[in-house]
Parts: structure tokens; C-alpha cells; sequence
């Protein structure tokens, strides 16, 4: 790497490495900037990656607890929220699917008319598309066939469609599971081994067939010179000698995320910050910060509009079914039964049986003691009339091999509020809460579409219980809180990405995104990522003078 200005350890450091780190790590670099990743995760390989969700250890993060997995699991009051942490951010987790929104999504929220986006956008998300090599899904599993038989019955067999996602599939007539030399940056990325259809995505991809972050942005990154610090959570981040712009620069401290006692204090200096920490992530860092004076000028507006993309997680389990549920990718197809309602097949691998925990009758009902009241009618009801049927579908044992779980996605208007507080359940320190109105749990048609399903597969819907033991639906989508916005009372940053109040300080990862997409959002992230990171000019000819301006 060049050294620039000596008096700094790194020209940007980047903390995550998620979608929106890794694609800033290589464009930075590429720029000609010396660049640092931080990360609070591990690194995963085939080697160290869990076999099955039984494997709690390899598969959770919880430190405290001796946890240090890539998958991390927030009870809020509104919602239970998944994401990743592992170098390679929510990608060694994600399923691999990678969609394009309408186009209307850019006349909603706070980004509205700030730029041009309907012109702007295509050729970022083209760019992001290359780089995480999304394709057609070919490998139709049977869980994929039963949502197609499914939206048949219900009249919305036209809108089944094979998810996009970033996985390497055998060409049509090769067989699965062929290691090849790299197949999508011209020889200078990683062999790759195409999908074995396993099932597994989520559990992360033993097989080197999903295109995970580490396999291109960051691994391209580090090739061409950044630095990346796995286990290490930055938890400061201080303008330089006594300015409070950052005009001077940053002072970043770390520990050592994985550590209990000895946690190897660290501390760099850099120019620039990049904040890729997610949503929550980048929420929690800059309200520590603002509420400890570091930073104190951040928008008001930090923890505004957090979406959840209005999910409900139900599906079917079918014991004693003759095909393999969990065959094919994690989700491999989607339909949609009307124009809001998205729905997806999604499975885990076969012996994954830890989370049928989480699962239990489907149950209907407004949300509440009624709601409870009525599951435990159905179960009991179950138990009496088919107590062996009801016995097979509680086993966790063989859960993964015989269920689906239906994904159901609304793109409706709804956010909450995120804050910075002391929860009464525990008063002792302050820490992100909920606020708002409650996000629906129940959505009557995804029900109707699961009792479908059940009824077409031979086997008994399914409902979250968490859903309806605590109305707290799960949502693995959980963006927006420092949303992109023309002037600091309506957001943290502007639509190149740039922090208000604050130099050469940007945001890129779900948090700015203004609006409920209603399809996953790795792929737009990636390409906002992309887009931020093309107005920074190449590290000769920067005045490091890079600071946000009101629309
Ligand atoms: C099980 C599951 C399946 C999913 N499937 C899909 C899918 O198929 N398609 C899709 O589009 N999306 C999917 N998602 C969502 C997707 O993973 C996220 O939307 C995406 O990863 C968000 O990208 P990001 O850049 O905002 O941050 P992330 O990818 O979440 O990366 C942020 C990184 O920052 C690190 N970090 C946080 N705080 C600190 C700190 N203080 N110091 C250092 N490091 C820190 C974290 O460890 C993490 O690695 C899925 C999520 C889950 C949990
Ligand atoms: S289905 Fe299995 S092999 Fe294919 S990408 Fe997912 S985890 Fe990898």
C-alpha cells in the first residue's frame, strides 16, 4: 500500500464487513487509499463452519456465553432481529438471494428526489449484480415445487418465479459439487466449487458454492492491500486533535470482540471513517457516540425509520414426507399471491432441527391472550384427537428433512423508532429499544397460503412461536435508522452517503435506506454502496475536505 501521510495508520478504516464494507474496501483501495476493515466477527471456511444448528457454539454470537458463531439473534419489543457477524458480514448467513426492487421504491421515504435514482441506479445495481454473481436459480428443489403446486391453487401460479441469488450452479447436464478455477473476476478471485443444492446457505456454505463476501469484494480488497481485523469491535471513534468536525481525522479504539477479560485494547488513526456496522450496528455505535460527547453532532434523526420489510414467518411440516424437504438452496423460489404479499420457500440443511423449537401450530387470531388461547385449544385439540401425528410434528428430530418455512415479505408503509435508553427490565446500562406501533404479526393471507401448502404437501402448517407467545414477529431484514435524507432534520446522511456535521465520515450499509424495498436488500445495499463510493475521488487527488451538504 502507498504510504500517504505517515502520521495516520490508514487513510479510511472501514468498520464491518458486510455488504456495504466490503464494497467500500475495494473501491477505496482501487482509489489508491490505505485501507482497514474492522470486524467484529470471525473468519469462516469450510473447516470451521458448523455442520448442523446443533452445533450452538459454531452457530450463535454470544460472546459473554462463549458463543462466537456468524448469527446473531436481537429480542426487541417490536421485533426478533436476525443478522450476521463474521468477516463477510450477513453474507456467510444470508441465503444468497439477490433481488431488484421496483423502481417505485425511489419515490418513497426521505431519498425522494435528491438525485435521479430511476436513471442512476441500473447501472450500480448491474455493477453489484457482476460482483456477486447473481443468476437464475436452476435447481428447483421439492419444497420449491410445492410452493409452485401451491400458488396454483390459489390462481398466482403466473407470478412463481426462480429466486436470483449469488450461487455457483453446474452448468445445465454437469454434475453438482466440481471445484473450477475462478469463474467471475478473469482468474483473479478463488476457485470455486459449484452448489451440491444441500440446502444449507444459512448455515453457511461449506462447499465454497455461495458467493459470500469474502470470495469477492473483500477477498479482491484484501489482494489488493486492505487490512482486515477480524475479531475486533471498534467501540470509539474520535475526531483528531481537538477539532470536532474530523477535519484532523479520526482516532478509532477496538477490543478484541471474542475476549473476555485480556481484550487487547487497540488504537489507529485514520482520515476517513466508513460505518458498514449494519443497521443495528451503525445505530448502537453512533448512539454510544453521541450520547459519550465523541459525536456529538449527529442528526437527531439517528433511529428514525427503522423497517422491518413487514414480515411473517410461517410454513408447513409433513412427517414422514417421502422427499427431502431440505434439498436444493436455501431460497429457491417465490411467488407472489397479490401485489404487496411476497412469498418465498426457504429451508435450512438436512439435520438443522434446532430451530423446529421456534415453530408450533399455525395458529390465526388477533394477536394477544386471545391468540394464545386459541393455539393452545388447537394443540391440546391435536394432541387428544391425533396424538401420534401431533407427537411427529413437535420432534425436533428430522425437522430440517420435512419441513418448509414460507417467507412472507408485505411492501407496506410501517417503521418503528429505535432509541437510545435504559429498558425497565434492565436499568443498569442504556441500550437500543423500540419504539412505535406494534408491526403486525399475523397476516391473515400468509396463513390461508401456509394452511394451503400443508393441505397440498399432506402435512400441518406452521406459525413462529414467538409470534404468538410474545406478538414479536422475526425479521432477518432490519434496515434504515440513519437514513439518507436532503438536510439533517430528516436524516444522518446525505445521498452521497456523507454524515452530517462530520468530514470525510460516511455510512454505507443498511442503514440508509429510506424506504421498505418489500424483496430482500443485500443487493441493493451493494449497489448504494457502489454508487457512494463512486463519488470519491482517487486518493491523489483528494483535499480531504469530503463533507455533506443540505439539499
Ligand atoms: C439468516 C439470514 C438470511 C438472510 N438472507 C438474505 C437473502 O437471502 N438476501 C438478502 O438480500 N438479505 C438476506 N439477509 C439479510 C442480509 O444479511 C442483510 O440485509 C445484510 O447483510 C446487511 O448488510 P450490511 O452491509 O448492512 O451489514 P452486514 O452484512 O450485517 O455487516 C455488518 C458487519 O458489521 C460488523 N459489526 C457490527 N458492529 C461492529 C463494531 N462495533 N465493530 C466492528 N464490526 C462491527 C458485524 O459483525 C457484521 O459482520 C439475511 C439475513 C439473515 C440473518
Ligand atoms: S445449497 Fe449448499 S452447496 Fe449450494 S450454495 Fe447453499 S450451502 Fe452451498
Amino acid at each position: 500500500m502507498p504510504l500517504r501521510d505517515p502520521k495516520f495508520d490508514f487513510d479510511f478504516i472501514v468498520i464491518g464487513s458486510g455488504f456495504g464494507g466490503s464494497v467500500s474496501a475495494l473501491r477505496l483501495v482501487e482509489k489508491g487509499y490505505r485501507v482497514a476493515v474492522m470486524e467484529m466477527g470471525r473468519r469462516w471456511n469450510a473447516d470451521n463452519l458448523p455442520r448442523t444448528s446443533w452445533s450452538i457454539h459454531r452457530w450463535f454470537w454470544r460472546p459473554k456465553l462463549g458463543m462466537h458463531g456468524f448469527f446473531n439473534m436481537r429480542v426487541f419489543r417490536h421485533a426478533t432481529i436476525f443478522h450476521g457477524c463474521a468477516v463477510g458480514g450477513g453474507s456467510i448467513t444470508y441465503a444468497g438471494t439477490l433481488l431488484t426492487p421496483p423502481d417505485s421504491v425511489w419515490e418513497a421515504g426521505s431519498w425522494t428526489g435528491l438525485a435521479d435514482w430511476r436513471a442512476e441506479m441500473p447501472q450500480h445495481y448491474q455493477t453489484a449484480s457482476r460482483m456477486l454473481g447473481v443468476t437464475e436459480n436452476k435447481i428447483l428443489g421439492p419444497a420449491d415445487r410445492l410452493l409452485k403446486q401451491t400458488g396454483e391453487a390459489v390462481g398466482s401460479s403466473q407470478t412463481f418465479y426462480h429466486t436470483r441469488v449469488g450461487i455457483f450452479q453446474a452448468r445445465e447436464g454437469d454434475s453438482p459439487n466440481q471445484t473450477f478455477p475462478d469463474p467471475f473476476f478473469g482468474g483473479a478471485g478463488p476457485p470455486r466449487t459449484t452448489c451440491a443444492a444441500c440446502g444449507g446457505c444459512m448455515m453457511g456454505c461449506r462447499y465454497g458454492a455461495k458467493n459470500t463476501l469474502d470470495l469477492n469484494y473483500l477477498y479482491l480488497a484484501e489482494e489488493r492491500g486492505a487490512a482486515v481485523f477480524p475479531e475486533t469491535k471498534v467501540v470509539d471513534v474520535k475526531p483528531l486533535a481537538g477539532t470536532n468536525d474530523g477535519s484532523a481525522g479520526y482516532e478509532i479504539n477496538t477490543v478484541k470482540s471474542t475476549a473476555w477479560v485480556r481484550r487487547e485494547p487497540g488504537r489507529f488513526t485514520s482520515r476517513g471513517v466508513v460505518f458498514s456496522a449494519s443497521s443495528l450496528g451503525t445505530m448502537e455505535l453512533l448512539f454510544c457516540l453521541r450520547e459519550n460527547g465523541l459525536l456529538p453532532g449527529i442528526s437527531a434523526r439517528l433511529g428514525k425509520h427503522v423497517r422491518t420489510n413487514s414480515e411473517s414467518i410461517i410454513g408447513a411440516r409433513i412427517p414422514g414426507c417421502a422427499e427431502d424437504l431440505s434439498q436444493g438452496i436455501a431460497i429457491g423460489s417465490g411467488i407472489y399471491i397479490d401485489k404487496h404479499t411476497h412469498i418465498e420457500a426457504v429451508r435450512y440443511p438436512n439435520g438443522a432441527d434446532l430451530l423446529s423449537l421456534l415453530t408450533t401450530f399455525l395458529t390465526d387470531g388477533r394477536p394477544g391472550p386471545q391468540r394464545i388461547g386459541l393455539w393452545l385449544k388447537n394443540g391440546i385439540g391435536s394432541l387428544l384427537r391425533h396424538p401420534i401425528k401431533t407427537l411427529r410434528l413437535l420432534c425436533p428430530w428430522g425437522w430440517a428433512r420435512e419441513a418448509t418455512i414460507l417467507l412472507c415479505m408485505q411492501a407496506v408503509e410501517g417503521h418503528l423508532e429505535m432509541r437510545w435508553e435504559r429498558p425497565w427490565l434492565w436499568p443498569f446500562c442504556k441500550m437500543l429499544v423500540s419504539r412505535g406501533d406494534k408491526v403486525q404479526t399475523y397476516i391473515p393471507k400468509a396463513n390461508e397460503f401456509a394452511r394451503k401448502f400443508a393441505q397440498i404437501a399432506g402435512g400441518t402448517a406452521m406459525s413462529m412461536l414467538p409470534e404468538i407467545l410474545f406478538d414479536i414477529p422475526g425479521t432477518a431484514h432490519c434496515i434504515g435508522g440513519c437514513v439518507i435524507a436532503g438536510s439533517p432534520d430528516r436524516g444522518v446522511v446525505d445521498d452521497h452517503h456523507r454524515v452530517f456535521g462530520y468530514r470525510n465520515m460516511y455510512i454505507c450499509d443498511g442503514s440508509v435506506l429510506a424506504a421498505n424495498l418489500g424483496v430482500n436488500p443485500s443487493l441493493t445495499i451493494t449497489a448504494l454502496a457502489e454508487r457512494a463510493m463512486s463519488f470519491i475521488p482517487p486518493a491523489a487527488q483528494t483535499d480531504w475536505n469530503d463533507m455533506a451538504r443540505a439539499a
